[in-house]
Parts: structure tokens; sequence; C-alpha cells
């Protein structure tokens, strides 16, 4: 199919299993576009409008056609996500990660908050000191159990490097932010290319969780990260590896990279739209000038049905674009 309002190819609509559910999610879908530049993912989940979705277009449309700005870093490190286990298992799966920084899932209905802290302890044990330790909340307290539980478990982690989305609303970040010590990463807040600025007005948040496809490609994440002056750490929407290229495109290009990226996400998909998927090596994951080609796809092709789904789909946010 050939899209001409974008001047670019949808070649082929995939389908990848994820290895556990993800915002109720069991199958990663998107659209691969192919233009000159090379390789484009336009992966919006199905919950997202059009409106919301043609950033995600331009991201795509940016990756294939344009191409990407210089970088000025040739590797960019990556955390390892710690999701809700025992401590032991917590243990191993850091150790065998490679990466020095470990993201943890907090405030899971599934943890108690002594669970939590004895997950933490057992991170902190495998990173050893100079390991930096994360949590993520994803916006589960309200203020005071935000500010309670973030204590303790600030003392469980032998502190924190920071804790990413303890509450829903930004008022509430900012309040969370002026009660406590720890370094409050704003994630869920930034969905959209002004919420960087409106967090960061607001005093909510040190450090901006940013994603290439939201804010609309490489480029315009690039400004955003400037406009709102916050360290960023560069997140995927848990992408195939054409969606993660863009990711460490711009973290390449920052001009600043203080913490490590949210980039090592290719294990969480069971299957890759390449055979050279951009997976982490010693905690590492190089940037790539484009994305790699995707030589499975036909293998991962989406049913009819949900071909012609993403096929309609595209062409009407290409057509808002
Ligand atoms: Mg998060």
């Amino acid at each position: 199919m050939s899209d001409k309002g974008n001047g670019v190819d949808a070649s082929g609509v995939f389908a990848l299993p994820l290895r556990n559910r993800f915002r109720g999610i069991t199958v990663r879908e998107g659209v691969l576009l192919r233009g000159p530049a090379g390789w484009g993912e336009f992966s919006p989940f199905r919950d997202y409008d059009d409106t919301e979705s043609a950033s995600w277009l331009a991201a795509a449309v940016e990756a294939s056609r344009v191409g990407w700005p210089e970088p000025v870093r040739d590797s960019i490190e990556v955390n390892t996500t710690v999701p809700v286990v025992a401590p032991d298992h917590a243990h191993e799966l850091v150790s065998s990660s490679g990466c020095r920084t470990a993201k943890v899932k907090v405030a899971d209905p599934r943890s108690t908050l002594a669970d939590d802290c004895a997950r933490l302890e057992a991170v902190r044990d495998a990173l050893g000191p100079r390991g930096a330790v994360r949590v993520d909340a994803n916006a589960a307290w309200d203020v005071d159990t935000a500010v309670r539980a973030l204590g303790e478990l600030d003392r469980a982690a032998g502190g924190l490097e920071y804790a990413e989305q303890p509450c829903p609303s930004v008022p509430e970040l900012a309040e969370v932010r002026r009660k406590v010590d720890v370094r409050i990463a704003a994630d869920e807040s930034i969905r959209r290319a002004e919420d960087p600025l409106r967090v960061a007005v607001a005093g909510a948040a040190d450090v901006a969780v940013v994603k290439v496809a939201p804010l609309g490609g490489v480029r315009r994440a690039l400004d955003v990260a400037e406009a709102c002056g916050l360290p960023c750490v560069v997140s995927s929407a848990v992408d195939s590896s054409i969606g993660l290229a863009a990711g460490l495109a711009l973290a390449g290009a920052l001009p600043e990279l203080e913490f490590a990226c949210g980039l090592g996400t290719a294990s969480l998909l069971t299957a890759d739209v390449t055979s050279s998927p951009l997976s982490p090596v010693a905690g590492r994951l190089p940037v790539p000038r484009t994305a790699p080609e995707p030589d499975l796809l036909a293998a991962h092709s989406a049913d009819p049905e949900t071909t012609r789904w993403w096929q309609d789909r595209l062409c009407r946010v290409g057509a808002i674009r």
C-alpha cells in the first residue's frame, strides 16, 4: 500500500507478542514505513485517538524520509527493569543484566511496601554501592502515601536515583517533590510536546522521561528537551527495534545525558522484525545511523483484519498531518 500523502510506503503491519501483559495488551502492533532515509515505526496504542497519533506518524515520517540529526555520542547506557518479583529473583535479574542502573517497579497492587523494600534491598545488593536504583510507581499513590513510601524506599535502596511518576497529576508531583529529598521524574505526565514545559514550570519534576513518538520525532524531542531545561531520560514505548532506533538517535543527539535510558526493552517482546535486534550488551546500546532492516516482517505480519485496521488508521492520521 502506498500512502502518497506522506510520501512513504506503508510496508507492513506487524504484530509482535509481548512476554508479559503491558498496558492491558499482549501483542504490540504497528506499521513500518519505508522511505528514502530508511524505516520508521508507527505504533500508537489502540486507545489513542487520531489527533494524538499524528505525532507518532510525524516521528515515523522523520525516520523514513528525513533521517536523524548527527549524534554526539556512540553508545547509550540503559537500565534494566525489575518487575514485581521475589527478592532473590530480582537479585538474579539485575546480576545477569550487565546494567549498572535498575528501574524497580513499585506500588503494584500485587506487592506491599514491605515487599517493595525487600526487593530494593536485593537490587542494591546485586548492583553494589556504585549502581543506581530508580523506582517507578506508575502514578499509583496519593501525595501522603508517596511521601511516606518514598522515605522508606529510599532507605531500603541505600539511596534512590529518582522516583518515576509517584502520583498522577502535575500539582501532586510538585507537592511530593517539595516534601521529599528523592528526585522526581515525570513520565505519564509527558505525553505531548507541551507537557515537559508544563512539568518544568510547575516545579513538578527533576527529570523528564521523553519518548520520540509522542513528541513527534527526534528533532522535535530535542527542541522540547531544550525548552524544558530538565535532564532527560529517553524511553521506548515498548517499540520494535525500528522504533527503538529512533529513541537511540534521540539519546545520541541530546547535548547532555546524565542518566541511563529506558531503551533496553527489546526483550519485552518475544520476537522482533529484524534479526539484528537492538538488545543491550554490557548495559549499553549503540547509536544507529539508520534503523535496522526489517527482514522478519513477513514472519510477524498481522492478520488481514488487523492489517486493514492499521491501514485505515494510517490513512486517517495521515490526513490530519
Ligand atoms: Mg514510567
